[in-house]
């Protein structure tokens, strides 16, 4: 690839339709000074990948159809729950209907098990506008799954997540505390240092 130079304010696409996951990507990207813009129009890719990688393959090369710019960041994330064998893992955002409903079906799924070990993964690809993979990369986030739900902040599953690094649940943490130790934080870590990377070659 030839070499990225960060200008003011460098543009990339992020592929997503969720503020949730722009407002917790741009609160760590701001120090790199890298501002990330939506797709245009509506954003409704076919994720029909066999894991998180490959999903998050299928929205970064939807993006790259109406996006303007370089590069192209796609993420994919999901709880996995051990004695769930994984699941709901990448039908996360499916499991069922509404967040509530998917906290309701997951804490009853969960009723009279032992093992409540569990993972938040994300998985981010990023892309040039060909669609070609420059970088891509998976992380976790481990924990196990609360008896009830716990905590204001957050979204999706993160009100009935206990965050084993901190000794609370997600939804107890507020966005500074998640933005150091979560999935998603960890692996768009590995790529704003790639992207640094990439700039000073
Ligand atoms: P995606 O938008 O296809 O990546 O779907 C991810 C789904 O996994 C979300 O809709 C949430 O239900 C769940 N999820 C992913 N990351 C988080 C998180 O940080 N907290 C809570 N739930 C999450």
């Amino acid at each position: 690839m030839g070499k990225i130079v960060l200008k003011e304010a460098y543009k990339i696409t992020l592929a997503t339709g969720n503020m949730h996951k722009v407002q917790e990507i741009n609160l760590i990207a701001k120090q790199y000074n890298i501002q990330f813009v939506l797709p245009e129009g509506e954003f409704d890719p076919i994720e029909d990948g066999s894991d998180f990688i490959e999903n998050a393959y299928c929205k970064a090369k939807e993006a790259t159809k109406s996006g303007k710019t370089e590069l192209y960041l796609a993420d994919d994330s999901g709880l996995c729950v051990q004695a769930l064998g994984g699941a709901p893992g990448i039908r996360s955002a499916r499991y069922a209907p509404s967040a509530q409903e998917r906290i309701d079906k997951l804490l009853n799924a969960m009723k009279n098990i032992e093992n409540r070990d569990a993972k938040f993964v994300c998985a981010m690809v990023v892309t040039n506008k060909k669609g070609e993979v420059l970088f891509k990369v998976q992380e976790e986030c481990l924990g196990k799954i609360l008896l009830e739900r716990k905590g204001n902040n957050g979204f999706g599953y993160d009100p009935v997540f206990f965050v084993n690094s901190e000794n609370k649940g997600m939804a107890e943490l507020n966005s500074d505390e998640k933005a150091k130790v979560s999935h998603r934080a960890k692996a768009l870590n590995s790529v704003l240092k790639w992207l640094k990377n990439e700039t000073f070659k």
